[in-house]
């Protein structure tokens, strides 16, 4: 059996050329630049913290001609970015980072930018949009065309496709920004999301666990009552998705979820909530390969990036 995931002859995954794809996973903190036909096959890869927009686009473009000039032409680019942003081409803000409160952010023009300097198809989408395609693609969701894939880091958000298309309508989803029920005699911290305060975000996000308990979420021991309330609210969350979109697989990635503690409670958490209301075998009896880390680790990013490079070279 031929188990190249770049040779498969499903239908949405058209063989790999040798063509060269970029892919530009624009984070809050830091981008990854990576070029390269697919996973095996990475040709060169930069990172750098991510600054004013000027200078970040600025290294982000020298850094695709350097690698035009060393490998040649590029068959497009991608770029799976932080939000909220604009992914209609259809809109006068297409293209831009939109509302961020990231200083200097707002309304930056990130497909303007390398359409200045690249004439080939370019893909922009949010970086749990890109994930969940580079996961469908290469990882965790093959073969699925209806899944979600969530980050729990800095902030809380949450993409994926419905019917084999990523997720858009108005704008794209907010996942993290949903209302869940909170005790506040159980728990009385107010929240950190700063239009919704105790939204799932403002409860759930690692700098939530950081200021609630006063210490960064990675230096809790993994038997700390933080896990339990953190997993609470997850599950939460996740009931909510299952019962609106019947997502057929939930993929998890994101900083805090380098706890792999939290992965049998929110499972748990999830089969208590629900209460074999949804009678499938995926959740009453396969929730561990049902609520799963991404297969892609922590190069979902870079490739969800690439992928969608691939998705507009293909259109
Ligand atoms: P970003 O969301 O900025 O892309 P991450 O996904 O790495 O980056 O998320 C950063 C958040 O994850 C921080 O709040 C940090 O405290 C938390 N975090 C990072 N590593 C761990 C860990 N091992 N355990 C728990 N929380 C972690
Ligand atoms: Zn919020």
């Amino acid at each position: 059996m031929d188990n190249n995931p770049l040779t498969t002859d499903r239908p949405d995954q058209r063989p790999m050329t040798n063509d060269l794809f970029a892919g530009i996973e624009a984070g809050g903190t830091k981008f990854v630049v990576a070029v390269g036909t697919g996973p095996d096959d990475l040709r060169a890869e930069t990172r750098f913290p991510t600054t004013t927009p000027e200078e970040t686009l600025a290294r982000t473009v020298a850094f695709l001609q350097e690698q035009e000039q060393a490998l040649g032409p590029l068959a497009a680019i991608g770029a799976a970015a932080f939000g909220p942003l604009d992914p209609d081409p259809a809109s006068p803000a297409y293209g831009r980072i939109t509302t961020t409160p990231k200083p200097g952010w707002a309304q930056t023009d990130f497909v303007g930018a390398l359409r200045q300097h690249f004439d080939v198809p370019v893909g922009f989408d949010t970086d749990v949009n890109g994930a969940a395609l580079g996961e469908q693609r290469w990882g965790a969701a093959q073969g699925l065309d209806t899944f979600i894939y969530l980050t729990i880091g800095t902030g809380i958000g949450g993409g994926g496709l419905v019917n084999g298309k990523l997720m858009h309508g108005l704008l794209h989803p907010e996942m993290g920004h949903i209302r869940i029920p909170h005790d506040r005699q159980a728990d009385p911290f107010p929240g950190t999301c700063p239009f919704h305060g105790d939204c799932l975000e403002g409860l759930a996000s690692g700098p939530a666990i950081e200021a609630r308990w006063g210490q960064r979420a990675e230096t809790l021991p993994s038997d700390h009552p933080a896990w339990e309330l953190e997993a609470h609210y997850l599950a939460l969350g996740l009931a909510t998705f299952i019962c609106t979109l019947s997502p057929q697989r939930i993929i998890l990635g994101g900083g805090v979820m380098a706890q792999a503690q939290l992965f049998p409670k929110i499972q748990r958490g999830v089969q208590t909530l629900l209460n074999n209301y949804v009678q499938v075998p995926e959740i009453l009896q396969g929730i561990d390969t049902y609520i799963v880390p991404p297969a892609l680790g922590n190069r979902a990013g870079v490739l969800g990036a690439m992928a969608l490079a691939q998705q507009a070279s293909a259109h």
